[in-house]
């Protein structure tokens, strides 16, 4: 998808912290990190959000990577939060697929709405 950095990302247009990757997804640091650890895991494949048709073995190879991330930056075992910031009202700022993995210490108890 033209202009959309994540895919310029993934064919290794921009430089990114890269955590792990296969033919199907990967993993990057967060440039702006929210907590000790945050990464960052895309499909390759530009898709814009949960809802854009995504094929299910994908989303499963997506979330499987999760634990794969979580065991690599050593979060596995004390536990970390995953988020997908969906649409404007989930606050999605950048408009392909993205998985947050969140931790490295204790998460907020939760999170309300806007003020
Ligand atoms: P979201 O609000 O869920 O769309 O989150 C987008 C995330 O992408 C934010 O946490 C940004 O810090 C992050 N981000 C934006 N551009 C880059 C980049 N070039 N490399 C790494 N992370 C980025
Ligand atoms: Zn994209």
């Amino acid at each position: 998808m033209p202009d959309c950095i994540f895919c310029a990302i993934a064919q290794g247009e921009i430089s990114a912290r890269i955590v792990y990757e296969d033919d199907q997804v990967i993993a990057f640091e967060d440039a702006n990190p929210q907590m000790p650890v945050h990464v960052l895991i895309i499909p390759k494949h530009h898709y814009s959000h949960i809802g854009d048709e995504v094929p299910e073995p994908l989303l499963g190879h997506l979330f499987a990577t999760v634990a794969t991330v979580a065991r690599l930056k050593g979060v596995d075992e004390k536990g970390y939060r995953i988020i997908v910031n969906t649409g404007d009202d989930g606050r999605q700022t950048v408009h392909h697929l993205h998985v947050h993995v969140l931790g490295g210490a204790l998460m907020p108890i939760r999170m309300g709405p806007a003020d």
